[in-house]
């Protein structure tokens, strides 16, 4: 086969395609010629922890979200590859809500396992793709940072797996110039300790917002005030957390909301999302969309309607994530290998218009899960992945929600069963709330 892939990024959903490449290889497929692109020194994406923020030592913005004591939000349990469960990994079965150390270790070890690093050019950055309707070929234009050299190869197919919690939303609030104290956003968030002692806004309500505010009193803030846009959590929070409206405007170290409220605080955290930011990519092949569970313009979540030879992967608002990238991917994979034989535009628009309707009418969260269990169960349909239980994996999350309704501070303490082993987890030997070391070795400690 003398066709060339490139795919762009080495996170979770970069490494979940190498891995499906690989595997139809161990088959005894042919394979394309694979040139993966990544910026970072390492791989893993987001799950790499840097203490930088803002640009890296070549001028690059970081791509790193995450901080110091995050744990998994969702159990694990939802999220386990079919072919490497958490058990082969670590040997034994382990506690349901892993800090991440603990999740890196575990999406490395099957990428390590697959041999694949080969495949991936480290600190390239890719600048540009654009296509040539005549050639039907894309020129990437990369650079290489440890030499600051620009170069151009030609593809025939791109797949973005470029992540899209990277690049902060940041609105402003009036008076934000009056403020003597630090804002900033949850992307630039890295340790709670700074905040210790101090009186805290958070703005937004979604999984940044919640988490940051629980981590902020787990290290001792005087008071965090969580400020929603759209409606309050509802979560039961503890003495020191209360929910108001949004913020309206900031007169030095005083906020006032919507409510006439007002409070004086240390430090404002805009936990305030992400854009889908793709700017190597020209305007006819750029996916411009919100945080979504559908996005406008994918068939089937992965291809580019308008041009299928180019795809993306984990575009989408996340409940499902390392099982859901490994379905899109092994998709993808079979688009290129054209193993999948993908029907006309029109008939990809129809679909995709099917199910952007679908989510127009979703309320609860329960319909939101079920509609991407349904996403998994169309892309599982069509490829060679391992076959799971998705319903059951649906019942994971239903139970989550309900626990983290129960008690925000406790919902980390559960176990869940595995969906493919069927192994009950072990409860971890310490609460989430008391947990303070979130290094590997403590979380595996007996
Ligand atoms: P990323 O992990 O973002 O990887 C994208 C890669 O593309 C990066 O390595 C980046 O360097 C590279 N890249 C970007 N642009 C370029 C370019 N121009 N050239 C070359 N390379 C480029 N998910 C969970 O399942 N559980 C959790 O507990 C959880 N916690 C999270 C906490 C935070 C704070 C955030 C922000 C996300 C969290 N997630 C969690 C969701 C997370 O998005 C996924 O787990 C996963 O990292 C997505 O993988 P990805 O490969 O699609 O994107
Ligand atoms: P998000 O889910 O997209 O939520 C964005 C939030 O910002 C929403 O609450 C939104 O409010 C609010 N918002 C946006 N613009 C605003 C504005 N102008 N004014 C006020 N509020 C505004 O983003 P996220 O919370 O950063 O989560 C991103 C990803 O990170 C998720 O996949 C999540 O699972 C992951 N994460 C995980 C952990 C963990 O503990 N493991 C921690 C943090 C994040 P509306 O509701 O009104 O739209
Ligand atoms: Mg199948």
């Amino acid at each position: 086969m003398s066709e060339r892939v490139a795919i762009i990024g080495a996170g979770p959903s970069g490494i979940a395609l190498l891995h499906s490449f690989q595997s139809a290889a161990n088959k005894g497929q042919a394979l394309p010629e694979i040139v993966c692109f990544e910026k970072q020194e390492d791989w893993g994406g987001l799950w790499n922890y840097t203490w930088r923020t803002g640009t890296d030592e070549y001028g690059e913005l970081v791509h790193g979200s995450m901080y110091r004591h995050l744990w998994s939000n969702g159990p694990k349990e939802a999220l386990e590859f079919a072919d490497y469960t958490f058990e082969e990994h670590f040997g034994r079965s382990i506690p349901s809500f892993p800090p991440r150390e603990v999740l890196r270790d575990y999406i490395m070890g099957r990428a390590e396992k697959s041999n694949i690093k080969g495949f991936v050019r480290f600190r390239t950055s890719v600048r540009n793709v654009a296509y040539n309707e005549e050639t039907k070929k894309f020129t990437v234009t990369a650079c290489n940072l440890l030499n600051q050299t620009n170069y151009s190869e030609v593809f025939d197919y791109v797949v973005v797996a470029s992540g899209h919690f990277s690049v902060p939303n940041v609105p402003r609030f009036e008076g934000f110039e009056t403020f003597p104290g630090r804002i900033l956003h949850s992307h630039d968030y890295r340790d709670a300790s700074e905040f210790t002692g101090k009186d805290v806004l958070v703005i937004g309500t979604s999984y940044s917002g919640e988490d940051l505010a629980l981590q902020c009193y787990k290290f001792g803030a005087k008071s965090v005030t969580l400020s929603y846009r759209t409606k309050p959590t509802g979560f039961k929070w503890p003495d020191r957390i209360s929910e108001v409206p949004l913020l309206t405007r900031v007169q030095n170290k005083t906020a006032y909301f919507k409510d006439g409220s007002s409070k004086e605080v240390d430090a404002i955290l805009l936990c305030t999302g992400y854009q889908h930011s793709f700017p190597f990519l020209s305007n006819e092949l750029k996916l411009q969309c919100q945080n979504k569970l559908w996005i406008p313009g994918l068939y089937k979540g992965v291809v580019w309607t308008k041009n299928p030879k180019l795809l993306y992967l984990g575009m989408q608002d996340q409940f499902y994530t390392f099982n859901f990238f490994d379905v899109e991917a092994w998709y993808a994979r079979d688009v290129v290998l054209q193993r999948v034989k993908l029907p006309s535009k029109e008939e990809m628009e129809e679909d995709d218009l099917l199910w952007q309707q679908r989510e127009a009418k979703l309320q609860t969260d329960e319909e939101k899960i079920y509609f991407q269990g349904d996403h998994v169960k169309a892309l599982l349909a069509e490829t060679d992945y391992p076959d799971f239980n998705v319903d059951a994996i649906n019942e994971c999350f239903v139970e989550w929600e309900h626990d983290k309704a129960e008690n925000i501070l406790t919902y980390r303490d559960k176990a869940f069963k595995s969906v493919m082993t069927g192994t009950v987890s072990p409860v971890h030997h310490t609460e989430w709330l008391q947990a303070t070391d979130d290094s590997k070795e403590a979380f595996l400690a007996n």
